[in-house]
């Protein structure tokens, strides 16, 4: 999920790959690494932390460590802590052949174990450790270091980025994609690889794209690709004509909305692995030694703060409709100043994006000294809340930067929709209502895909609503939270003031706010409560409030009810939130965009709060 660069060609590799890392770290990361090929050996040297300190660590080397060969890497950690040890590149067990790796290997797992009874040994965490000794074993069998990688490639499931460089083929590096961006840089006698343009391109604007399932060999004067099952690919070279800071935002304008992007590709790896569609079932690794505490549990408590906070309501509604376990949620800073009453037979599930939010620990430590099993759900490997807890699920959504989160959002929700259906299923659902809502959770992310086509709709709303100084978002059951986080991403970076309401509550008091110029954003799916909903609707008509729904693709009645209507396909109930609050996203910030706030760093916030 994070940096790639690579070298071949006539002056030392080193300084140009440090550089590239730097140019690589607006994307995030915990640790950094470099190997390089000389006198028939790989030297590595990684550590955790900031590109800089890797620097500095190399400076110490006396300007011994050059080479004419190498790649470096900017970890973000999936599997293992983010430590010196876990960083990459990563050995085979003969230290003849190094890997970086972006992405997730998948049976990691299985191959580990085959491997360990092999006689193999491991000294990091990693999956990708696992796959470097994979492609060691290939190469004994083919003696070829392009065949021995795409041997293994056929072995694993998941989805990497992946540069290899070894001592048997000293003059040349091959890399491979799939799920996770590569390019290859062609230069004047030297040839790059890259996981994003912004690497190289002080160097080269020639670059090649590769295609997902593509394996390629880069040598001083070319390269060549191919398929996974060694059948040549042609490749047309193409001109880098964005500038740097483009480059790094993927060519969006900001991170915010290329993380709204994202979200097709984070959904499905907050999945990977996990959702077994065929059995319709789920398997966390992360929660199977705590199972029986979850299906036991007198019930559970959500504690988090802000959007984490929105996803945990979303999950309520889930865990008790469909696992059948009474479930609370609370406000973390709320949670640990009340004294509250939790002990043995409650399971606290506590949902972060950073997993360093200080009033979300301080919740954690308040339940786990009272004995409640503690679960995290969050994004960044090895952060406190990680390592504090007894167990929990990463969400894999990669490195958020943008303030107002997005992508990290869908993924807690997709966690959580995963966590409901293993639990129901051990609560006795049956296997083919297991598969009914596993295939369903499969189709998300193509969904999702479609609503991020085409924004022109929520743009044209955008300028609509620009100058607006008050909007009110209503939803009902599990899309009230939708109405939570839709207000809520508007305040954030548009500094509009908006409320979340309940859509029935309306009448219980901010009705007296509806006049002419109050916008209302109606999320209104086609479920049980349609019709309760749009009476509601009918409520802010008769008082010449403007009304823009969110409905579904195939409601044909909503558009004589509302003045602008935005379309998201059908799905179940209890996943609707996950495809609502996409235009929700997109709106806010298009009228941040069109306000012209500073949408990425919004004023007075943090991206990770660590105080109280
Ligand atoms: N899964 C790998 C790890 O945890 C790769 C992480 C990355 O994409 O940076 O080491």
């Amino acid at each position: 999920m994070c940096g790639i660069v690579g070298y071949i060609g006539p002056r030392n590799c080193v300084p140009i790959i440090l550089e590239g890392l730097k140019r690589l770290e607006y994307r995030g990361y915990d640790s950094a690494g470099i190997a390089i090929v000389n006198n028939g050996r790989i030297t590595i040297e990684k550590r955790a932390g900031k590109v800089i300190d890797l620097v500095n660590k190399i400076g110490s080397n006396n300007g011994k460590f050059a080479a004419t060969l190498g790649m470096g890497h900017t970890r973000w950690a999936t599997h293992g802590e983010p430590n010196d040890v876990n960083a990459h590149p990563h050995f085979d067990l003969d230290k003849e052949i190094s890997i970086i790796h972006n992405g997730i290997i998948e049976n990691y797992q299985a191959i580990k174990t085959k491997l360990l009874r092999e006689g193999h040994t491991f000294v990091s965490a990693t999956d990708t450790e696992v796959l470097a000794h994979l492609i060691g074993e290939m190469y004994k069998k083919t003696g070829s270091l392009s065949a021995a990688v795409r041997y293994a490639l056929a072995e694993i499931e998941g989805t990497y980025g992946l540069v290899v460089l070894s001592t048997h083929e000293p003059d040349k590096i091959v890399a491979a994609r799939k799920g996770s961006p590569l390019i290859l840089g062609i230069g004047d006698g030297e040839n790059f690889v890259a996981s994003d343009a912004s690497a190289i391109i002080e160097h080269t604007r020639q670059v090649v794209y590769l295609e997902d399932g593509e394996v390629a060999e880069i040598t001083t004067s070319g390269f060549r690709t191919m398929t996974i099952d060694d059948v040549a690919t042609q490749k047309v070279i193409q001109e880098v004509t964005f500038e740097l800071s483009q480059i790094e935002r993927g060519g969006y304008d900001h991170f915010m909305l290329k993380e709204i992007h994202e979200q097709p590709e984070t959904i499905r790896n907050a999945m990977r692995g996990r959702l077994m569609v065929e059995e319709g079932d789920v398997k966390l690794g992360g929660l199977s030694h705590v199972m029986d505490k979850l299906v036991n549990a007198r019930r559970i408590i959500i504690t988090a703060c802000g959007t984490s906070w929105h996803a945990g309501l979303v999950g309520e509604y889930m865990l008790e409709q469909i696992a059948k376990i009474p479930t609370e949620v609370e406000y973390a800073s709320e949670f640990r100043y009340r004294n509250p009453i939790v002990g043995e037979g409650d399971v606290l599930f506590l949902i972060s994006q950073s997993g360093e939010t200080a009033d979300t620990l301080a919740a954690l430590r308040e339940a786990k000294g009272k004995g409640a099993t503690v679960l995290g759900i969050v994004n960044v490997v090895g952060s406190s809340i990680a390592r504090e807890s007894d167990g929990g699920v990463y969400v894999h959504a990669g490195p958020e930067i943008g303030v107002a989160s997005t992508k990290a959002f869908t993924s807690q929700l997709t966690v959580l929709a995963l966590i409901t259906l293993m639990l129901a299923r051990a609560k006795g659902m049956s296997k083919a209502d297991g598969q009914v809502l596993a295939r369903e959770l499969d189709t998300l992310p193509s969904k999702v895909a479609r609503i991020l086509e085409d924004t022109t709709s929520v743009r044209a709303l955008a300028r609509e609503f620009k100058n607006t100084k008050n909007f009110l978002y209503l939803g009902r059951g599990s899309n009230f939270p939708v109405a939570l986080e839709g207000a809520l991403k508007l305040k954030e970076i548009s500094y509009i003031h908006a409320e979340g309401y309940p859509a029935a509550e309306m009448k219980h008091g901010p009705i007296a706010l509806i006049d002419e110029n109050m916008p209302v954003v109606v999320v209104v799916p086609r479920d049980g409560i349609y019709d309760k909903v749009v009476s509601n609707i009918q409520e802010v008509r008769a008082r010449r409030g403007r009304i823009v729904a969110v409905a579904n693709e195939d409601d044909n009645d909503i558009d004589s009810m509302a003045e602008f209507v935005i379309r998201v396909p059908r799905t179940y109930g209890f996943f609707g939130p996950i495809l609502n609050i996409i235009p929700l996203q997109l709106l806010s910030y298009y009228i941040a965009v069109e306000r012209g706030t500073n949408v990425d760093q919004p004023r007075n916030l943090a991206k990770s709060v660590t105080v109280e």
